[in-house]
Order: C-alpha cells, then sequence, then structure tokens
C-alpha cells in the first residue's frame, strides 16, 4: 500500500525535478507498466502465495531453534537482525540475478524486466510472473530459516521496494552513491545494451557483491542510454506467454542442454523476438 499509493507518485515528481536525462512522461511502454504495476498484487499472489503457504506451514511447524542453525536469529540483537536481513537480501538477490542472466531458460523470462526501452520508475514492476517468484523464493526461505525479527523483515521488504522505484528512477544524483548502492545510474547501465555492460551490475540496494566480484561497471562521465528491445511486445499478456515460445524455439532448434547453457556460436540473448 506504502508502494501502490505512496512513493510510486513520489518518485516520477523527483524525475521532474532532477532527471538523469530529459525524458517524457508519456513513453512507449507506459500503459504496460502501469497496468503491471497496479496488477501485480493479483499476478504476483497466485505462485507467491503458494510458496508463502509452504513457508508458513513450515514456520509453524519448525517454530523454535533447532539443529544446523535453525532459528538462529530468534532473540539475537536487533543490530545482528539488521545485518542478517541487509545480507540476505542481497546476496540472494545478486545470485539469483547473475542466474537470471547466465542460464537461458531463467533469461527468457527475465528478459522481459529488460525490454523496456525507455526507462523510469515505472519500468520496475515490468516482470514476469514466474521471474519475480524465483527473486523472491531464495529469500523468503532464509528468513523462514534463520527467523529474523518480523518486524525488520517488513522494514527491509519496504526499504527494497521503494530503492527498486528509485533505482529505475530517471533520476540524477551524486555519483558517489554509487559506490555503495545500485542508483540510477549504476542500475541504468545494467539496463544498458552498451557492449560493455552487458551482465553488469547485478545488485538492488548496497553493490558490494558487484564490487567484490568485478561486475560493476560504473563510468564516472558517461549517461547510460539505448534500453531494451524494439522488438519485445508491450504487451502485459504477450509479455506472459512470450518466453514460453522462445524457451520452446531453443529446445527446437537447439535441443534441452541449450535452455541451461547458452550455445557458443549464437548467443541467446541477440535471438531476434518474432511472434509478438
Ligand atoms: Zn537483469
Ligand atoms: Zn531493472
Amino acid at each position: 500500500m506504502l508502494s501502490l499509493y505512496g512513493w510510486i507518485w513520489l518518485i516520477p515528481i523527483i524525475e521532474r525535478i532532477m532527471p538523469l536525462k530529459g525524458q517524457q512522461l508519456i513513453r512507449p511502454g507506459i500503459i504496460n507498466d502501469l497496468i503491471h504495476t497496479y496488477h501485480r498484487v493479483h499476478l504476483w499472489s497466485m505462485l507467491n502465495a503458494a510458496l508463502v503457504s509452504w513457508l508458513v506451514a513450515y514456520s509453524l511447524n519448525h517454530g523454535e531453534q533447532g539443529p544446523y542453525l535453525r532459528g538462529a536469529l530468534i532473540n539475537a540483537h536487533w543490530s545482528v537482525n539488521v545485518i542478517a536481513v541487509l545480507v540476505f537480501g542481497h546476496v540472494t538477490f545478486y545470485a539469483a540475478h547473475l542466474a537470471c542472466h547466465k542460464v537461458p531458460l531463467l533469461w527468457q523470462f527475465h528478459r522481459v524486466h529488460h525490454s523496456s526501452v525507455k526507462l523510469d520508475s515505472f519500468s520496475t514492476s515490468r516482470f514476469h510472473i514466474i521471474d519475480k517468484t524465483l527473486f523472491a523464493t531464495p529469500y523468503l526461505m532464509l528468513v523462514t530459516y534463520f527467523q529474523p525479527d518480523p518486524g525488520i523483515v517488513f522494514l527491509f521488504v519496504s526499504f527494497n521496494d521503494f530503492w527498486g522505484r528509485y533505482g529505475h528512477g530517471n533520476i540524477r544524483d551524486p555519483h558517489w552513491l554509487g559506490y555503495v548502492m545500485s542508483n540510477p545510474k549504476f542500475h541504468r547501465w545494467h539496463h544498458s545494451n552498451h557492449p560493455d555492460a552487458i551482465d553488469k551490475n547485478f545488485s538492488a540496494e548496497f553493490n558490494f557483491l558487484d564490487w567484490i566480484f568485478g561486475t560493476a561497471y560504473y563510468p564516472k562521465e558517461e549517461i547510460p542510454e539505448n534500453f531494451g528491445s524494439e522488438e519485445y511486445s508491450n504487451n502485459i499478456i504477450v509479455q506472459h506467454y512470450q518466453p514460453f515460445l522462445d524457451c520452446y524455439r531453443i529446445v527446437k532448434n537447439d535441443g534441452w542442454m541449450a535452455l541451461l547453457r547458452k550455445p557458443k556460436t549464437s548467443p541467446v540473448k541477440q535471438q531476434p523476438v518474432t511472434g509478438n
């Protein structure tokens, strides 16, 4: 609710006041992204509700400390909870996001998010339901297992939602911030088609894993531009069945194993999309 009726309309105002690059509010795909934004509760709930139900059942049966650090954060100091919740969020998002770019099967679903030709805070919600669930799963499993303070988890999820919108925003902020956080310029490089920026900047909030593992791309003087794919549909319905067609095409052309690793000769990410 904070997101849908709060900062979702606050961040576009900031985008008007201090834009990274001049851009109109009404741009290609805006209707699609608004539908993604306001329907996401219903769409995501189908798979996420099943996942959360399973996790709730697990935590009801294992709601105390046990072997292998199960419930290790019960009664831990709040500062330990904060650090753990942030680290869980950063590590799981980075790992899941890296996999989404490296494994062709996952990329077909994740490329929906990367299809935006013009980026602003409304692009944040453009996700395939399966992709979004895959991102949430490892985090929810860790939280259920280690059982940190639910209030701190709620604060993190709210912060994560706010920062996701801010990070996709067309906003100019201090360059130094990108050395610590995935700010708009840092994340826009992730969406950029610039050859040096491909498969870079996987972080969502803090970005120390990108700097540690050498996947950060953050030049000081340049501004990222040229995003997404003109050929990919701006229709939310097509965006939800297109990945299945693309997977089918890959299997038909290159076999099942091509879903798990990229063929050396024809990178999957550069295949043209047809049948939109
Ligand atoms: Zn990505
Ligand atoms: Zn993004």
